[in-house]
């Protein structure tokens, strides 16, 4: 299986090298930078000039971009993947992208004769070095089996979440609630804090009691109790998740209170000037308003 992989950023360079280190032949795009694309290189992956052309090399095409705006232009835009998709041909979308985004990309890549996985990820750049990635896939179960073991280069957990564009609304559903509760995790050790507990002793005690979440594990230590915050997740990653988020919610007439409150959080860090950093900065700038530094290492 020959494959073209588009996206070479936190998440796809490291998963893009286990794809070829697990022996498949690769080829791959520079965008903007050079440098992820040579990295590639050196370990035998080849170059190509635009998506059309790496479909022309390709019988599977993995995407994985920011979101809807960067994946139509890879798809529909000049010298698009669809210029070069051809009958059998299978396209792999692992972008944190909307479900109505997915649904047009299968229609479009249809009419090419081509198939479409819908195959979003979660588990963080740590997951996509190891290969231990959760695969939310949307898609016929056929076309799950033949992709299978590409798919099992780089993730663990490989989930037949339903039909194309399933995977996307799994994914949404996750990034609501790590923002909820990297936020809610900010506010409430703040507030321990200004009234005189230690930020570890708040974990260990929460490690075992009810108020826990998974996001304390992932976001304290590493990042808040040492204030470093080089990303991992872009929090304007996260907040482009939370307005596709709100933008689904607003489509169907479903309120998404809390969800709406992040997005609003997480659009005021990025003014703060922190959007380059990680996702985990928006719980500090919470604590921020609170007065209180979370740091203790
Ligand atoms: P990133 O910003 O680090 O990388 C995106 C990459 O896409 C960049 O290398 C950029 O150059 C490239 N790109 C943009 N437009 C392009 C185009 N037109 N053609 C070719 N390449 C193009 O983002 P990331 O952290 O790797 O995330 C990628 C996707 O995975 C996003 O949808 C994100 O929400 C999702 N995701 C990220 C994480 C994480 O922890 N970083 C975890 C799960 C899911």
């Amino acid at each position: 299986m020959k494959i073209g992989f588009i996206g070479l950023g936190a998440m796809g360079l490291p998963m893009a090298r286990r794809v070829i280190e697990n022996g498949y032949e690769v080829t791959t795009l520079v965008h903007r930078h050079r440098k992820p694309a040579e990295e590639l290189a050196a370990i035998g992956a080849q170059i190509l000039s635009t998506p059309a052309e790496l479909a022309r090399h390709a019988d599977t095409v993995i995407t994985i971009l920011p979101a809807d705006a960067e994946l139509k232009e890879t798809i529909f835009g000049k010298d698009g993947l669809l210029e070069g998709l051809t009958p059998g041909m299978v396209l792999v979308e692992m972008t944190t992208a909307t479900a109505f985004c997915m649904k047009e990309v299968e229609v479009a890549v249809a009419k090419a004769g081509a198939r479409v996985l819908d195959a979003p990820v979660s588990g963080g750049t740590p997951a996509a070095a190891n290969g231990t990635l959760t695969i939310m896939v949307g898609g016929e179960d056929d076309l799950l089996e033949q992709c299978r073991p590409l798919l099992e280069t780089m993730g663990k957990n490989i989930l037949h979440v339903g039909g194309v564009g399933q995977g996307k609304v799994i994914k949404m559903v996750n990034q609501v609630l790590a923002a909820v509760h990297l936020l809610a995790m900010g506010e409430a050790v703040a507030l321990g804090v200004r009234c005189g507990a230690e930020p570890k002793v708040i974990y260990e005690v929460l490690k075992t009691s009810s108020g826990y979440s998974r996001m304390m594990d992932l976001r304290l230590p590493g990042f808040l109790f040492e204030g470093q915050f080089k990303p991992g997740f872009r929090l304007d990653l996260m907040k482009k998740d939370l307005n596709l988020c709100v933008d689904s919610a607003q489509e169907l007439g479903v309120p998404l209170l809390f969800g709406g409150l992040a997005a609003q959080l997480f659009s005021a860090a990025s003014m703060a000037g922190r959007g380059d950093e990680d996702f985990a900065a928006a719980a500090d700038f919470l604590a921020g308003l609170a007065n209180a530094n979370l740091e203790c290492c």
